[in-house]
């Protein structure tokens, strides 16, 4: 019997096993992927825009070429973290059920095998169902609905859909390395300045602002997306107006939503926030309704990699105090 099993080795998951560790709690990672796998999935060569201190498990470890680290330093660091901390991390193990059996007895159950735990925290970030436009040709092999390089759209029609900063870095990497790009947004997504909702970061929208200037880069102000075809795409810009660009390649970047089966089962209560459906938790303890199941990450409201980071710092000690307590009564 497990103490805490965590799922998912994001940087939560990462950071969640790391203060187990040091509390001699029996933990157990399990991880359906790679360790780090939502920034394995970053497009290569990225440069993330959080600062180092933001991103470090312990403060000074993280020592990245430029100011800020590239996808790969910030892979290796995470990745070589697991390692030479020795956390108790098995990948490549999906979860597909969790049962309650009882009062501080769950049931995890992998492809692999199943594990009995006391406690049971959710770190499965949310970028399991990257959202869809529901549009005639989404499923041509042609469209994408992540971005992971340029170098195969070289001289290509590529059209990015999305007003957020993952489409704005997309699109300016195919401006940059000589695809025809086109950013197909809402005009109120590209004017929009305010970093609090979700707008294309400064420091990208500046080079691509360059990149529209050198004629590398068009920006169509969209109504809506109407059909994607074998060779072609037709758009309905703002004004109503239906036009068809020439396209080889489209990426629909417009956000992702957590995977919440797994706790609506176990009856775990959601409500609907600024970010979409999320579970109800308590804001100390990030305990659900479900007593002994936490959330913590990209799926709770304390989001980015900071707050991924620093929740279970402060709620795994509150879950070894618990045991602590239990024991002694
Ligand atoms: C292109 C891009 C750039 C970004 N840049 C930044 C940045 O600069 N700074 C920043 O703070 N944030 C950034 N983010 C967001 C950041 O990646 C997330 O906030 C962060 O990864 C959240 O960490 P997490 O541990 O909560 O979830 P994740 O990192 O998403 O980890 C969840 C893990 O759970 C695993 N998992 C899911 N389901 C299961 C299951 N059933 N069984 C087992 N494992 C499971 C997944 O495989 C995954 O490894 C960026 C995101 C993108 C897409």
């Amino acid at each position: 019997m497990f103490d805490l099993i965590i799922i998912g080795a994001g940087p939560a998951g990462i950071s969640a096993a790391y203060e187990a560790q040091k509390l001699n709690l029996n933990y157990l990672v399990l991880e359906k992927n790679l360790i780090g796998y939502t920034i394995y999935q970053y497009p290569v060569g990225l440069t993330v825009f959080s600062t180092v201190n933001e991103l470090e498990l312990e403060p000074n470890t993280l020592f990245p070429a430029r100011e800020k680290p590239t996808r790969e330093e910030l892979l290796s660091y995470y990745t070589r973290f697991v390692l030479e901390k020795n956390l108790s991390i098995q990948w490549e193990e999906a979860v597909g059920a969790v049962e309650k059996i009882s009062e501080n007895h769950f049931v995890v159950k992998t492809e692999k095998g199943e594990y009995e735990s006391r406690k049971v925290l959710f770190a499965t970030g949310a970028m399991q169902h990257p959202r869809r436009l529901n549009v005639k040709g989404e499923d041509l092999p042609k469209v994408h609905h992540l971005f992971r390089e340029t170098y195969p759209y070289v001289k290509k029609h590529a059209l990015v859909v999305g007003g957020g900063n993952s489409a704005g870095e997309a699109a300016l990497f195919l401006a940059q390395e000589g695809a025809f790009a086109t950013l197909a947004t809402f005009r109120k997504d590209w004017e929009e300045t305010d970093p609090k909702q979700g707008c294309i970061k400064h420091w990208v929208k500046e080079p691509l602002e360059a990149q529209l200037e050198k004629n590398c880069l068009d920006v169509f102000f969209l109504g809506g997306v109407v059909e994607i075809k074998e060779r072609e795409i037709v758009l309905e810009d703002e004004n109503g107006n239906v036009e068809t660009l020439p396209n080889d390649a489209v990426f629909i970047l417009i956000g992702s939503d957590a995977d919440l089966t797994m706790l609506e089962r176990l009856g775990v209560e959601m409500k609907d926030s600024k970010y979409g459906r999320i579970p109800i938790y308590d804001e100390e303890t990030f305990e659900t309704n479900v007593a002994g199941v936490y959330v913590v990450g990209h799926f709770t409201e304390a989001r980015h990699i900071a707050g991924a980071i620093e929740v279970p710092k402060k709620i795994v000690p509150l879950i070894a105090a618990r045991f602590a307590l239990e024991k002694s009564a």
